[in-house]
């Protein structure tokens, strides 16, 4: 537990740019927390009606900014540079934060924020939900705090009071720089958490059946039961795993696991990393992006036609746990969305 306030924020305006997984919990946290906030958001779209509804104040982005002492830019980090040009940059007060909770555009040169505003970042290691529901239980997530840029001499303090306001700072605030929030979010997303741990799933379950086996036992095995081994590490490390599988399944990780995963992937874990650091990943993507996603979608729906999609599907629908309360379902779907 810290003992960061957000007394430096009492009587602040803070305008929190996007209402999804992060803006939303953001924005009723710091609300919450006897702060005064404005959502921005386009009129008519779905946000403005549900921010209204949740009880905050909604204004245009330009009019959320303009009288702003704190900006939280919180839409898809792809819009983020437009949205500085047409709503930010124009706006700002002199002497304003600008923060971030992913350090992309800025760490890569997609966005320059004006010199005379701050600029910092909180990065909250989990999704918007659990940032939302550990406030309310009078918790809190642990963030990731940064600073890019101090015009005011403030800018750190800005950063950590509003760690306070979403709760960040109830539970633990690490201090960072951009650079290496940047570097080790997309290389866990790359390497290991998204692109890792599917690549890993989806050839076990080809090998199996393409050795005959059936595929929904196949299923069960490398994609089911992962969850088992997941929750076990998330609990207690490597330790609680080897302590909950038999002595089997230890000695098979212990001389096989290796075998897998070898010297050589780690190489090219290496050379994930150099071309995130050196901004061709960054390069790649954007341009990629600005392109209209042509690979994105042609690589999506490959992912989506494929054979485990549809055995999954199947075995999924007579998992009455999953399904006897939805509520409970569609959290976990918005839990599951990608972790910045
Ligand atoms: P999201 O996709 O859940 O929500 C984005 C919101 O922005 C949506 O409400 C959308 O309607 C709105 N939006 C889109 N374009 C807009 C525009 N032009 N003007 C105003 N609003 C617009 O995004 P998210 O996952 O909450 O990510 C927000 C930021 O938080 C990103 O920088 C991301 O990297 C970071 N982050 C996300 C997570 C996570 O778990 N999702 C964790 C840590 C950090
Ligand atoms: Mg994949």
């Amino acid at each position: 537990m810290s003992t960061d306030t957000t007394e430096l924020l009492k009587n602040a305006r803070i305008a929190v740019i996007g209402y999804g997984s992060q803006g939303r919990a953001h924005a009723l946290n710091l609300h919450d927390s006897g702060l005064h906030v404005v959502v921005g958001a386009r009129p008519g779209g779905p946000s403005w009606q549900k921010a209204q509804d949740d009880g905050l104040e909604v204004a245009k982005p330009a009019d959320a900014v303009r009288d702003a002492d704190l900006v939280a830019l919180l839409t898809p980090d792809m819009v983020q540079p437009k949205v500085y040009t047409d709503s930010i940059e124009p706006y700002i007060k002199p002497g304003a934060a600008l923060l971030f909770a992913h350090g992309f555009n800025v760490h890569f040169g997609q966005i320059t924020p004006r010199p005379d505003i701050d600029v910092n970042l909180v990065a909250p290691k989990g999704p918007g939900a659990l940032v939302r529901s550990e406030y309310e239980r009078g918790r809190g997530v642990p963030c990731l705090i940064a600073v890019a840029h101090d015009a005011t001499g403030q800018s750190e303090a800005k950063a950590r009071a509003y760690a306070a306001g979403i709760g960040g700072a109830r539970a633990m605030l690490i201090a960072t720089d951009f650079k290496e929030e940047t570097e080790t979010d997309l290389f866990g997303e790359q390497a290991v958490l998204c692109g890792g741990a599917s690549e890993l799933v989806t050839k076990g379950f080809e090998t199996l059946v393409e050795a005959g086996y059936q595929p929904e036992i196949a299923y069960y095995e490398v994609m089911h039961e992962l969850k088992l081994i997941v929750d076990l590490f998330y609990e207690g490390g490597l330790a609680k795993m080897l302590q909950f599988v038999s002595e089997t399944a230890q000695y098979g990780d212990y001389t096989r696991g290796p075998r897998v995963v070898d010297a050589g992937t780690k190489e090219r874990m290496k050379a994930v990393l150099k071309e995130i650091q050196d901004g061709t990943f960054a390069r790649e993507w954007t341009a990629e992006y600005a392109a209209g996603l042509p690979n994105y979608k042609k690589y999506k729906q490959a992912d989506l036609e494929h054979p485990i999609e549809k055995v999954g599907a199947k075995l999924r629908a007579r998992m009455a746990w999953l399904h006897k309360d939805k509520a409970a379902v569609s959290k976990a779907d918005e839990n599951l969305k990608k972790t910045g």
